[in-house]
């Protein structure tokens, strides 16, 4: 297991960060299946802001909001890009992995060029794949926000 921590003291800082990863996502080696990222952690931590800042290195013009309410969005990225789509879900209305898969996550997850970003990843654990990367964001005061990125965390699919 690899872990990174930063800290971020305003919005702009956390979309830098998101920036840099979505950089080496789009640089990674040709991979069998989609990229997972699993957000997690505080309300208010950062998450969405996080998710907009790497919708935007990626490319997508429109703006990221908080997919709560719809549980799922999906840019296009552009067909001469690595990766074809960003699919942003928040799963914290879910009760369940199992409505994940009934939003068709097994081919969303199937398809390696799928970058999919969970926010409240936490709830739908048992279903992420293996290799996803983890980010766990903590709420410390007003602007301060600390980020973990962890690589291969060792769980239990
Ligand atoms: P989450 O999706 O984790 O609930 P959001 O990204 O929606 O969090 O909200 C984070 C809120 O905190 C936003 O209103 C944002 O402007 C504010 N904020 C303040 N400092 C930071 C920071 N360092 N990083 C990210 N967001 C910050
Ligand atoms: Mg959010």
């Amino acid at each position: 297991m690899e872990a990174v921590t930063v800290f971020t003291k305003n919005n702009r800082e956390t979309r830098g960060v998101a920036r840099v990863l979505a950089r080496e996502c789009a640089g990674m080696a040709r991979r069998k299946r989609a990229l997972v990222l699993g957000l997690i952690g505080d309300l208010g931590g950062g998450k969405t802001t996080f998710t907009a800042g790497f919708a935007k290195a990626l490319g997508v013009k429109e703006r990221v909001t908080s997919p709560t309410f719809v549980l799922m969005k999906i840019f296009k990225l552009g067909a001469r890009k690595k990766f074809r789509h960003l699919i942003h879900i928040d799963a914290y209305r879910l009760e369940s992995a199992r409505e994940l898969a009934a939003l068709g996550w097994k081919e969303m997850i199937t398809d390696p060029r799928n970058i999919i970003v969970v926010e409240w990843a936490d709830k739908v654990k048992k279903i992420l794949p293996k290799d996803a990367l983890i980010l766990k964001f903590k709420y410390l005061s007003a602007d301060m926000r600390r980020i973990t990125i962890i690589q291969n965390a060792v769980r239990k699919n």
